[in-house]
């Protein structure tokens, strides 16, 4: 399962917890031989004009307007993450809910910073909003601050201690809910698919209701989940009516082991199924 997949439709930039720039991204991808890519930024889209300039200059590349939107698990079990493809996403109304949205991060990071102080590991909110630079802000860019103190070797352990779902100086933040995210992406002309499914609580009571949500696809292809995983989860799509889609989740971060652009995502005919439900 690790053969280089020409499709990938999951990857960050240093516009959210991306490691790498948009253009920077899209050379890398472009180098790796990859025919289709999607970037796919928490919250953001503020690195899409960036890579579709670079793109302009790759003509074996085609780049898909992509974001990965956090919303309200529907059975209140957390988060979960939507990703959207295809989206018209210079609509200014779209704009402003992804700015409220990135509003909202920054007071919960803000919060969390504060927590980490009384749990007497306190790092400073200047450097996390340096580290995160013009990122949509995200538990990756404390965990970076505290790894830069000295606390943790890695930005790993800072969530397995800390900022992990329910961790010591986690802080949970209003979302959408799954049905209104799913909403959202289709305002803009997008097509909605549930992020990594594993990681979603519950997730065999959830699938079952995607379709009626209006979710098109659900991560099948993902690079972190294993051959029998995704045998499982592909005949769970197919149950329940949802595109096996998927991708690398890339974010340069630079670990060992770490999954690169192309190292999973879905085959061409479903690619161009999830492509014909845009239009
Ligand atoms: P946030 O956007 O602030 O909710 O942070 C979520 C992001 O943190 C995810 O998109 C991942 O990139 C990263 N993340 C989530 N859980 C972990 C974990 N256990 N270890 C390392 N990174 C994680
Ligand atoms: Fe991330
Ligand atoms: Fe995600
Ligand atoms: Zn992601």
């Amino acid at each position: 399962m690790n053969a280089a997949s020409p499709i990938d439709l999951h990857m960050h930039t240093t516009r959210s917890d991306g490691r790498l720039t948009p253009s920077e991204l899209v050379r890398l991808v472009a180098a790796q031989g990859i025919g289709i890519a999607a970037i796919t930024d928490h919250d953001s889209t503020e690195g899409l004009d960036e890579a579709f300039a670079e793109a302009a200059r790759h003509p074996g590349l085609h780049l898909v307007p992509g974001i990965e939107i956090s919303a309200d698990h529907p059975l209140d079990q957390g988060d979960l993450h939507v990703l959207g493809y295809f989206l018209d996403y210079h609509d200014a109304a779209f704009q402003t809910q992804l700015r409220a949205f990135r509003d909202g991060r920054l007071d919960r990071a803000k919060l969390m910073v504060e927590k980490l102080g009384e749990l007497g590991v306190p790092v400073e909110w200047e450097r996390v909003k340096e580290i995160a630079a013009d990122a949509s802000v995200g538990r990756p860019h404390i965990a970076q601050a505290m790894v830069e103190r000295g606390y943790i070797g890695n930005t790993r352990e800072a969530f397995d201690g800390y900022l992990q779902d329910g961790g010591k100086a986690h802080i949970s933040r209003p979302h959408l809910s799954l049905g209104e995210s799913v909403k959202l992406i289709k305002s803009v002309g997008g097509v909605a698919v549930l992020a990594h499914p594993l990681y979603a609580k519950e997730y065999q009571e959830l699938l079952p209701r995607l379709a009626g949500l209006g979710v098109a696809g659900m991560e099948v292809h993902y690079a972190e989940f294993n051959p029998v995983q995704r045998i499982g989860l592909a005949r769970l799509a197919d149950r329940h009516g949802l595109l096996p889609c998927g991708g690398s989740d890339y974010h340069a971060l630079g670990l060992p082991g770490e999954n690169l652009p192309g190292s999973a995502g879905p085959p061409a005919e479903v690619f161009h199924k999830l492509e014909d439900l845009a239009r």
